[in-house]
């Protein structure tokens, strides 16, 4: 039997087949997305995109509790001090200089030596202060930088030598004092004083251009981490002439005890 085709119904079968052929491909695509349109997501990683919070409404002002203001009985100090050189009504000075007991004897313990050429000295400190400060030598001495002790603990009877031959050179107690302390009043007398050299440059020992040293700038960067500060910058409560290389130790509760005049008076101005 011979069957026949017109190319009417010919062409009715070809579009059907290609119509069947598209609806069968888009619902095998539509089960199988496209690996273009499929972004690898490291693992552990949530694929959805980020939503982003609704942000939650502010409390309110009146919602925070109120901080009931403590009472001062007296003003506030400022804490910076000021560029002045009148100190404390309370604080008695001596052309400038507090006055500071002799550390005891059986606390001293020895810093080392001072050394130029021939020349050799011997120096020791506060327990606290010298273990704080051969601490801090160490800690230099890894960076390249040679602390070396000038000058520590003194006793009154060292500073009245020492402040005489001043007066003998400048004339006067007054001028002397400018430079050293009266005896009785030197912060050397604690044994938490300390001068300090920059070992590799004699020619600034105890003068202004120790601030061009490597060491002076690797102390005024580091020495407040073993507790040291500078007792006189620039522009003091007390008006002593900046002192580069003299440094104290202040952060033991025996050292804040002794320098408690000297912070008071911070305060104060
Ligand atoms: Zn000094």
């Amino acid at each position: 039997m011979k069957i026949r085709v017109s190319s009417a119904q010919l062409r009715s079968i070809g579009i059907a087949i290609v119509t069947a052929t598209i609806i069968i491909g888009f619902g095998w695509a539509m089960q199988f997305p496209q690996e273009s349109s499929v972004t690898p997501t490291p693992t552990g990683t949530v694929s959805s995109a980020p939503t982003l919070p609704t942000p939650k409404p502010l409390p309110t002002v009146s919602a925070v509790p109120s901080v009931a203001p403590i009472a001062s009985p007296s003003p506030i100090p400022s804490a910076t001090p000021k560029a002045i050189t009148k100190p404390s009504p309370d604080v008695k000075t001596l052309y400038g200089h507090l006055p500071y007991q002799e550390d005891d004897p059986s606390r001293l313990v020895s810093i080392g030596k001072y050394v130029r050429g021939t020349y050799e000295r011997a120096e020791s400190l506060d327990i606290e202060a010298a273990q704080a400060f051969q601490q801090m030598v160490t800690a230099a001495q890894a960076q390249g930088i040679s602390l070396m002790p000038i000058s520590g603990f003194r006793t009154i009877a060292n500073q009245k030598e020492l402040f005489d031959r001043q007066i003998q050179r400048r004339g006067s107690a007054e001028a002397a004092a400018q430079l050293s302390a009266p005896p009785g009043h030197s912060e050397h007398h604690t044994g938490y004083a300390i001068d300090i050299a920059d070992q590799q440059q004699p020619d600034t020992d105890l003068k202004y251009s120790f601030e061009q040293t490597k060491a002076y700038q690797w102390l005024n960067a580091n020495a407040y981490q073993f507790g040291f500060e500078q007792s006189f910058p620039k522009n003091n409560w007390q008006g002593v002439s900046n002192e580069p290389w003299h440094w104290r130790y202040v952060v033991s509760s025996r050292a804040s005890q002794v320098f408690a005049v000297a912070k008071r008076g911070d305060l104060a101005n």
